[in-house]
């Protein structure tokens, strides 16, 4: 896949009925205010300015739930978006949303401009785990909104979050499961993480470790990659100093290195003693996030070659050919 630009426009909490327990964009953003023209124009210079003249960026509204603004506000961005795009400066315009915001109205406004990727956040396909985290959707508002964008032909993406009060290893797992039906072409996947100022900082919360979350995320990363859904993320996302606004929970910026470095290792630890060789280019992820895996590589003799393949007692294989033995192991 190739490199893509994204100019991420934050609209904090635009369009958002409730504030879900694990939320507060204006912590996670440190924006305080829905962006007006002015900003608009700011924010994306500051980005064209990062990339290269010759690509094209998308522009993608994020911290909201977009298809819940009033249609007017919608619009306003939706139209500010295409103007760079008629202009044949950026690819086109992407969002996020919940799936209770998504009807055939709203998708018939959508339809009359370049929107290529709308990313819906799912959380957990349990209607307990929802509620206890104060979605404003339940699991079938998911079926539906997935339904419609198919129907409608949008290309779309789930979001899950794993550790969310009420949930359960097994109910994290199934969540991932039931994302193989819905149609997506991509996840991500980050784990419940307390912010300040949020219902689950009030509530002292107490959220998993970060060698749970590792684990169960990359068994979840396993099952949908084995059913073709990219998983484009692992972790939560903050920007700059906004990771001081962790109170607890499994934070790193290298979250999504150590979840390869997991999965890497059980590879490794799946398969006899030197019976694996991996491409040279890939020494780096099979030796994982600050080499953890080096005492491992040594003990199972993995080897390194020039060959672009994996080879498995010296047949040409892949990495999703080892996924289901460590999934069975994990669930
Ligand atoms: S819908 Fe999204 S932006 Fe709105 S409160 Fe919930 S997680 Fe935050």
């Amino acid at each position: 896949m190739s490199k893509e630009y994204i100019i991420p426009i934050f609209i904090p909490h635009g369009g958002c009925k409730k504030r879900c327990a694990f939320c507060n964009e204006y912590s996670a953003t440190g924006i305080k205010e829905k962006p007006d023209t002015d900003d608009l124009e700011i924010i994306y210079k500051e980005y064209k300015g990062y990339f290269k003249k010759n690509k094209k960026p998308y522009i993608a509204f994020y911290g909201s739930t977009f298809t819940g603004l009033e249609n007017t506000i919608m619009e306003y961005y939706l139209e500010w978006a295409n103007s760079k795009y008629i202009n044949k400066e950026i690819e086109g315009i992407r969002f996020s949303t919940s799936p209770e915001e998504i009807t055939q109205e709203k998708i018939n406004i959508l339809k009359k401009y370049p929107v290529n990727l709308v990313e819906i956040g799912v959380q957990s396909f349990y209607n307990d785990v929802l509620a206890l985290s104060n979605r404003s959707h339940n699991t079938e508002d998911i079926w539906n909104a997935c339904v419609l964008m198919k129907n409608n032909g949008i290309e779309f993406g789930l979001h899950l979050m794993t550790g969310l009060p009420g949930s359960s290893y097994m109910k994290d797992i199934n969540s991932a499961l039931l994302l193989t039906f819905s149609g997506a072409s991509y996840a991500r996947i980050h784990p419940t993480v307390v912010l300040k100022n949020t219902l689950l900082e009030r509530e002292k919360y107490i959220p998993e470790t970060i060698e749970k979350s590792v684990k169960k995320t990359a068994v979840m990363k396993m099952i949908l990659e084995l059913n073709k859904i990219h998983v484009i993320r692992t972790g939560i996302c903050l920007y700059g100093d906004e990771i001081n606004n962790v109170v607890s929970g499994p934070y790193s910026e290298s979250f999504g290195d150590l979840v390869n470095t997991f999965i890497y290792s059980e590879i490794i630890k799946t398969n006899e003693k030197n019976s694996l060789k991996f491409p040279k280019n890939k020494k780096g992820i099979v030796y994982g996030y600050k080499k953890k895996n080096c005492e491992i590589i040594k003990e199972y003799g993995v080897s390194f070659t020039d060959s672009e393949e994996i080879f498995l007692n010296n047949q040409k294989t892949h990495t999703e050919f080892f996924y289901p033995k460590i999934i069975e192991k994990y669930i």
